[in-house]
Parts: structure tokens; C-alpha cells; sequence
């Protein structure tokens, strides 16, 4: 019997197995590790023995782990959110991405997937997508996952899910090779990947800031899958606005100074981000803010030559 996490309805018929050794867990116990994991107001805590996040801190601490070491509290972080944003993407940009990510995934008829890093705001795409049952894991228990999970150590078994996503994630990622082999293995063949990252952007949620992605380093990662697509997901306007941005307040030392700066940042530079309407060619991509890649699962790897071959041949998305 392969353990289902009663407590859980969103985890109902979703196996769970051990992050460290992967054989199928018995209520929420490893019978090969001999293992306990534990669970916390009904989320159950999956993390590997390598992982860079701790099982015993993250149940010690209230107001959340990544919160807490990110150093904002939450009144700072509500207004943060009024605030106008610097980075966007323009409508002609979203509603293109949309388009390509509801095709994509139309394919994925129905059943259960994966949503790595669901973070603030787990619902948009449960909402944008309803014909899929949405697994949302994260490892800040402060934005109430599903699961606390570790992307380079998942505890579902190989092929479980008929899509998988992490938006914004892997620059927050450790090993993000250990990641992307994990989100291939779990993601059945045919399945449709998605993720973005972040390429022209300034340091954020220290220290679990690890790196910055070009769109090819993206693909490449993901050699487990074909590209459906592979373009800018947040443009150049929206990344030098950013900049500009971060200089302002970076300029200043003193706590209330550097608040002044970061509210007047947002009002001088949130305007520039509608500019990346009219940088939508693949010209514009070499200083783009973040990539998206888009690719569905095939039943073998691909030869590192396979990748780079497809890449040189790409179309203009
Ligand atoms: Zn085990």
C-alpha cells in the first residue's frame, strides 16, 4: 500500500514516497530509511537529508522559515503589494504567454499537477486552469502548501504528474540540475513542463539566491524534454526599471531613507515596464528581465549536440 496523506484532501490519490531513497512511505514513514517525517497542521514536511532548508527549524518557527530568514514581516510585505510594481509583463505579453501555457496544457486532459514553489499566491493557476487538480509545495509553511517539499528531492514517485510548474523558482534553488532531473523524473512522458526564471534582476530573498538564468541555460537544463516554446517572460523595459529601481534605494544606508527611496522608485519607474509592448522580438531578449521555457516530456534523453542543435534551428517566439 503506497501512502496517501489523509489529512490532505488536495493530496487524495497522489502517492507519496520517500524524498531520500524513494521507496513508497507508510504513513509518512520510510519502511527502507526507517525515517519519520513529520506533518504540521495537516502538511506534511518531505524534506531529503540534503536539503539546503531544515526540517527542525522550519517546524520551530511560526511566522514561517523562508519569511524569517528573508527578514519581512508580513505588514512590510502588505505594503510592498500596494504599492505599483516596477516589473510586469504588458498585456500583449500576457495574454500571448497565457495562450501558449492553455494549449499546452489543454493537451493535459485532466488529472493531477505539480506546482513547485506555489509561494504568495498558489490559486492563479488552479483558477486559470480548472481541468487539472492542482499539488501546490513549497517550503515557506507561512503560505499553507500542500506539501513541504525540496524540488532537488521530491517525494512523489517517477511519472505521477501530468504537468509540472515553477514559476520563479529556480534561482531560489541550491542545485537547480538536481532540480530540473527531479521535475523531469515526476512529469510523465507527454507531460508539459513549464518554468521561468529570471535573467537581468537584482539580488532577492537572501541568501537563497543561487542564480541567473539565459534562456539557453534554461532549455538545457530540462534535456528530458522537447521545446514547445522559449521566450522572454518579463521584458528589457521591465528590467531596466528594475534596475533603476534597486539603485535608488541601494543609494541609501538609513532605514526610513531607503523606504522613502523604494516607495518614490515605484512611482518614478513602474510606467517603463508598458514600454516591453514594443520590444516583443527576439532582438530584444538579450536584456530581458526573466525567460520562460515551455517543453513536454519525451521517453529518453537527449544528447547535449540534439539540444543545441534544435536551439540554433529555433523559430522566433
Ligand atoms: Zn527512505
Amino acid at each position: 500500500m503506497i501512502a496517501e496523506f489523509p489529512a490532505c484532501p488536495s493530496l487524495a490519490g497522489v502517492s507519496l514516497v520517500c524524498p531520500d531513497c524513494k521507496a513508497p512511505l507508510r504513513d509518512l514513514r520510510c519502511p527502507d530509511c526507517e525515517r519519520d517525517y513529520p506533518a504540521t497542521g495537516g502538511i506534511p514536511v518531505l524534506l531529503p537529508s540534503w536539503s539546503v532548508f531544515s526540517e527542525e527549524a522550519m517546524l520551530r518557527t511560526t511566522g514561517g522559515y523562508y519569511a524569517e530568514k528573508t527578514r519581512e514581516g508580513a505588514a512590510k510585505r502588505a505594503f510592498r503589494q500596494r504599492l505599483p510594481r516596477v516589473s510586469g509583463k504588458p498585456a500583449a505579453l500576457r495574454s500571448r504567454i497565457s495562450k501558449m501555457i492553455a494549449s499546452a496544457l489543454a493537451t493535459a486532459s485532466s488529472g493531477v499537477a505539480l506546482q513547485v514553489g506555489s509561494g504568495e499566491n498558489p490559486y492563479a493557476l488552479s483558477a486559470a486552469h480548472p481541468h487539472l487538480r492542482w499539488v501546490n509545495s513549497d517550503v515557506e509553511l507561512g503560505y499553507r502548501p500542500d506539501l513541504v517539499a525540496d524540488v532537488t528531492g521530491l517525494p512523489f514517485p517517477d511519472a505521477s504528474f501530468e504537468a509540472v510548474v515553477a514559476q520563479q523558482v529556480l534561482e531560489h534553488v541550491y542545485d537547480p540540475a538536481a532540480a530540473a532531473r527531479e521535475m523531469q523524473r515526476v512529469l510523465r512522458p507527454g507531460g508539459v513542463l513549464l518554468v521561468s526564471a529570471p535573467f537581468i534582476y537584482p539580488l532577492h530573498g537572501l541568501p537563497y539566491d543561487f542564480q541567473r538564468f539565459t534562456p539557453f541555460g534554461l532549455r538545457a537544463l530540462f534535456d528530458w524534454t522537447e521545446p514547445i516554446a522559449l521566450c522572454q517572460d518579463a521584458g528589457p523595459w521591465s528590467a531596466l526599471a528594475v534596475q533603476l529601481d534597486s539603485r535608488l534605494t541601494n543609494l541609501f544606508g538609513q532605514r526610513h531613507l531607503r523606504g522613502a527611496a523604494l516607495v518614490a522608485g515605484r512611482f518614478l519607474f513602474s510606467w517603463m515596464k508598458h514600454l516591453d509592448r514594443f520590444a516583443l522580438s527576439p532582438r530584444h531578449q538579450a536584456t530581458a528581465a526573466s525567460f520562460l521555457y515551455l517543453g513536454r516530456k519525451l521517453d529518453r534523453q537527449l544528447h547535449p549536440r540534439q539540444v543545441m542543435a534544435a536551439l540554433r534551428n529555433r523559430p522566433a517566439v
